[in-house]
């Protein structure tokens, strides 16, 4: 079975380990993960903004940070018009969670847009403390609010938002159904659920699990990323259908995004990110290194960037 450095399996999701090596596991990466983005995310911040996401591009000749970062909010724009939500004051969404929120950015950009009240959870006491402080600096600290909370255990009652959003966290989650449950759980009747995370490849008809080669890539990108095992699109289907969620859809946004990496590795490389790299510490380097399997993995077609989405029956 092949290993992560997290000590966690990228093999298939539903080869199983026993609950107590399971839960060891999964307290390693959560350890991990909140390190990562502590130490991070204070330099991303510095030279990409407070997005901490892929663009959404419509073509790739885009050469200038400020595109990058219009592209950010594409995303968010994109993920929103593909799930249908409503600007309608009566039907926009007037409850938000962002799961796995980073340093704010989409709590604080949807709070804005809707005038809705956000709130975002991480595991990062360092992002939670620096999006409180930027949410306070922009004039909403009325309207939304971080905490350090575990996307698997959310500290919310049932059916609280009416729009349940997680952008770009869901690979970092190592029980998929877990993850989707508690997104269900704390969803209101009829709210809208946008999940937008990497994948691997769906699986062809016959085949049990991905090549070798294939794996090899992830496994890599986990043990520096500090992601679990992969999924793929039509697994995340799956588990929405099996929770009877409705309108369900999902795409492949991969083109898109594709002129992303290539921008941050090469502001990694500018004298600013080099700099910046090495203040911040290993965990940030040793991220910054896997960033080309990236795009190899997007051009041999076994990272996917999808968007899934649907809805909680009424
Ligand atoms: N959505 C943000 C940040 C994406 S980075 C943005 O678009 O800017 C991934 C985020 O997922 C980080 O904030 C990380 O702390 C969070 N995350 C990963 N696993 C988590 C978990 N189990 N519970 C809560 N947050 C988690």
């Amino acid at each position: 079975m092949a290993t992560t450095a997290v000590g966690v399996s990228a093999t298939p999701m539903t080869e199983k380990l026993t609950a107590a090596d399971d839960d060891q596991q999964q307290q390693k990466l959560k350890k991990g993960i909140a390190e990562f983005y502590d130490e991070s995310s204070g330099m991303w911040e510095n030279i990409w903004g407070e997005h901490m996401h892929h663009g959404y591009y419509n073509s790739d000749d885009v050469v200038e940070l400020s595109d990058h970062r219009s592209a950010q909010i594409r995303m968010i724009e994109q993920a929103l018009t593909f799930a249908s939500v409503s600007d309608d004051p009566e039907k926009k969404p007037k409850t938000i969670v962002d799961v796995g929120c980073g340093i704010g950015g989409s709590s604080r950009y949807l709070a804005r847009k809707y005038g809705a009240e956000c709130h975002g959870i991480t595991l990062s006491p360092v992002q939670a403390e620096r999006a409180n402080a930027l949410a306070a600096a922009q004039g909403l600290a009325d309207k939304v609010s971080f905490q350090v909370a575990d996307a698997l255990n959310q500290p919310f009652s049932d059916g609280k938002f009416d729009l349940v959003w997680s952008m770009e966290s869901g690979e970092h989650m190592p029980d998929k159904l877990k993850f989707v449950s508690e997104l269900t759980r704390v969803a209101a009747p009829g709210a809208t659920i946008i999940i937008v995370t990497w994948c691997h490849r769906d699986l062809n008809p016959g085949e049990k699990s991905l090549r070798p080669e294939e794996e090899k890539i992830l496994n890599k990108i986990c043990s520096s990323f500090y992601l679990p095992a992969w999924c793929s699109t039509a697994d995340y289907v799956k588990l929405l259908e099996s929770l009877s969620l409705q309108d369900i859809k999902s795409a492949d946004w991969s083109g898109n995004v594709a002129p992303f990496w290539p921008a941050v590795i090469k502001t990694a490389l500018s004298w600013k990110g080099i700099t910046s790299l090495l203040r911040s510490g290993w965990k940030s380097i040793r991220g910054a290194m896997v960033m080309p399997l990236m795009i190899e993995g997007f051009k041999k077609d076994v990272i996917k960037f999808s968007i899934i989405t649907c809805k909680k029956p009424e």
